[in-house]
């Protein structure tokens, strides 16, 4: 049976050090701040974006929310975040996604200063993760890294396999992957032999949107399997399918389902699974992540850890080690 990697876990520990850190600032005069805009009234990014302040908040830092109404023009928008830019309180800028229609998601994330894009979705920090200069990492992406770390140790050489190729999650995660000296496959909607590709993974990141897409026979014996599919489902289509595991009812508490963007539905038993047949593969993995507790709770510390980097570089002092 595989290692079950605890995301919970990992993540409330690196939140301890964060806050540390963030302790450790104060003597010199800064205190790290995060400022979040959601424009809108989404619950599920609602949800998220409170969790986020409550976690800001815990870890000594300053929170800043501003909640717009969704029909807020893209001008006002941007003129926020020139407000934000250069208020010397904020560290770290988020703009919380997806914005309605009308608004132009790229012109907004653009709009960012560099050095305050703590969801590292601003074009320069994309190009400056793929050209291996200093960057803030995306904080799902990150997540998934220190997770690995945490796991294996040192990459180098290990055949990686990521499903997935969104600007959010595949992609960055291939990078940074690459950077840890992997051997990267990038598959996705028209990847040929899918679970033959799979299967030649040490490691195999599943970031696709389709519940339990990957069967336990795709993954090779031994391999690290890291799932960040966040896919409410009803329990019965669940139980239906043969699922051992059974409904655990509500996992709306957890950093996960607010990750997701995905708001609990009305009535009904339902749970949420990842992206990965879970049962079946940790009788094959050698480690893995669940479903929720594994890859969800890390993107908040993770956006906790680049303000306080952010905050670091913006005043010119090293980043605490160990981070
Ligand atoms: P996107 O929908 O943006 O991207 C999904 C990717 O999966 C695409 O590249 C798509 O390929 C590929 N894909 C879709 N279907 C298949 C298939 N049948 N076989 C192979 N590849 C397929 O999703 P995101 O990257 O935003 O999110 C992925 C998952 O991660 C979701 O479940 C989301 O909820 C979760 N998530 C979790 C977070 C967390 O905090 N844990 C944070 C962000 C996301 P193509 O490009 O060809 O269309």
């Amino acid at each position: 049976m595989a290692t079950i990697i605890d995301g919970r876990a990992f993540a409330a520990d690196l939140r301890a050090r964060v806050g540390e850190a963030v302790a450790g600032l104060a003597a010199r005069g800064v205190r790290p701040g995060l400022a979040v805009a959601l424009v809108g009234d989404d619950p599920a990014s609602g949800v998220y974006v409170r969790n986020k302040g409550k976690q800001t908040r815990a870890a000594g830092m300053n929170s800043f929310e501003h909640k717009l109404p969704a029909d807020t023009g893209q001008d006002e928008l941007l003129a926020l975040v020139a407000r934000l830019n250069a208020d010397p309180q904020v560290h770290g800028i988020l703009v919380q996604l997806p914005l309605p229609a009308h608004i132009d998601e790229a012109k907004v994330i653009n709009a960012i200063r560099v050095d305050k894009d703590v969801d590292g979705f601003h074009f320069e920090n994309v190009g400056r993760l793929s050209v291996g200069a200093e960057a803030l990492p995306p904080c799902t992406p990150a997540g998934c890294l220190l997770l690995l770390r945490h796991q294996l140790g040192d990459l180098t050489g290990r055949h990686a396999v990521v499903i997935g190729r969104s600007n959010i999650v595949g992609k960055p995660v291939a990078q940074l992957l690459l950077r840890a000296h992997c051997t990267v496959t990038i598959a996705h909607s028209r990847t040929r032999d899918l679970p033959v590709v799979c299967r030649a993974a040490d490691i195999l990141v599943a970031a696709v949107g389709v519940p339990q897409l990957v069967k336990g026979d795709w993954v090779r014996p031994g391999a690290t399997v890291i799932d960040v599919g966040i896919n409410r489902v009803a329990a019965a289509d669940l139980d239906a399918a043969g699922d051992a595991a059974g409904a655990s009812g509500d996992a709306g508490a957890s950093g996960d389902a607010g990750a997701s963007g995905d708001a609990k539905p009305a009535g009904g038993a339902t749970r949420l699974v990842g992206d990965v047949d879970f049962a079946a593969a940790q009788q094959v993995a050698g480690a893995i992540t669940p479903v929720p507790g594994g890859v969800g709770p890390m993107t908040i510390a993770c956006l906790l850890r680049n303000t306080l980097l952010a905050a670091c570089r913006i005043h010119g002092i090293e980043a605490p080690a160990g981070l």
